[in-house]
């Protein structure tokens, strides 16, 4: 079989990544140039943030500097539900690659195990103001995954919101060429993923946690929470590094989003301090299955991955 082994993946994939959603156009260009300049080299993006030219445009500009070089860069980009047929995969990708001007992307993700009617809404609803499934199986687009890395347009392909049983799926399939080199999912203190973690590990799948911070979800303010502001206080850190710590002690990616220069350096200083083994059990201890992105709309789709426990 082609492909990283996890190993390989977790020293390819930088632990820390920025993250690009709701990254508005008019802001992100700038955001790209302060992480690099503070030392990111992962950039997590997806056709659907629609902002991949103006993150492309930062990324150009430093390497017209000088400061990096395209091979220095990890760039994700993710395939949207709309483009799960198999004829559509490669549009979609070279649409993403043109929009970030690069020529390859060093991962793919399909972004949610769902395939959608093909069109230009992102997000085809029926009368009822629900998703319409395409008629495709996210086994037949991981195949035309397959397919760019084999013609050099990405160099590995993953997933995102897959539950343990679409990722076994996707593992036992027959015939399958390459392995995902990493599960995308929402985590964080109110929604740790132990399960899912212990099982993409398990599997050699490593695990990338996208909303480490809880986002800017209403209602819910992950840095307030004392445990965290303790621990925080404790190290002389923030609660978002306090937040961002957490993943790389238990060996997960993170991406976390900000487009303030400031926020952007401070999500960086995460390598000069450790998390106690009770700072850990204390954080984990905040997990009250609290998932964030419910994705409301898609819930009677077949594929829709939070209906199981894990
Ligand atoms: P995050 O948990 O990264 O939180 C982002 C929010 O936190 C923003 O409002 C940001 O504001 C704020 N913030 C950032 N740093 C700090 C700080 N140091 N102190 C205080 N506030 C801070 O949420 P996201 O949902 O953006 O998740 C991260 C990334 O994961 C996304 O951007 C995207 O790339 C990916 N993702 C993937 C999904 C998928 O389905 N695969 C779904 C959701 C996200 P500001 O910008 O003003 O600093």
């Amino acid at each position: 079989m082609l492909g990283c082994s996890s190993e390989e993946a977790l020293r390819k994939i930088p632990v820390l990544g920025l993250g690009t959603w709701k990254a508005s156009p008019g802001e992100v260009t700038k955001a790209v140039k302060v992480a690099i300049d503070a030392g990111y080299r992962h950039f997590d993006c997806a056709y659907l943030y629609h902002n991949e030219s103006e993150v492309g445009a930062g990324i150009h500009s430093k390497i017209k500097e000088g400061v990096v070089r395209r091979e220095d860069l990890f760039v994700v980009s993710k395939l949207w539900c709309t483009s799960h047929k198999k004829s559509l995969v490669k549009t979609a990708c070279i649409k993403s690659l043109k929009a970030l001007r690069l020529d390859y992307l060093d991962l793919y993700l399909m972004h949610w195990p769902m395939g959608f009617k093909a069109g230009e809404e992102d997000l085809p609803l029926d009368r009822s103001g629900m998703v319409i499934p395409s008629d495709t199986d996210f086994l037949d687009t991981w195949e035309a995954m397959e397919e760019l890395v084999l013609t050099g347009l990405v160099k590995a392909i993953g997933v995102s919101n897959f539950n343990h049983e679409q990722l076994e799926r996707l593992l036992s399939r027959p015939g399958l060429r390459l392995r995902p080199v990493t599960n995308q999912i929402e985590c964080h203190p109110y929604l740790t993923q132990k399960n899912l973690i212990r099982f993409c590990q398990s599997k050699d799948v490593p695990v990338t946690a996208y909303r480490p911070l809880g986002g800017s979800s209403e209602g819910v303010n992950l840095m307030d929470e004392p445990v965290i502001r303790r621990i925080a206080e404790k190290h002389k850190k923030s609660p978002a590094q306090i937040l961002i710590r957490f993943q790389i002690q238990r060996d997960v990616i993170v991406i976390p989003k900000s487009v303030n220069p400031k926020r952007i350096q401070e999500n960086i200083q995460v390598f000069d301090f450790e998390l106690t083994e009770q700072d850990m059990d204390d954080i984990f201890s905040l997990d009250r299955n609290l998932r964030l992105a419910t994705f409301p709309t898609a819930k009677n789709h077949n594929d829709y991955p939070f209906h199981i426990e894990y």
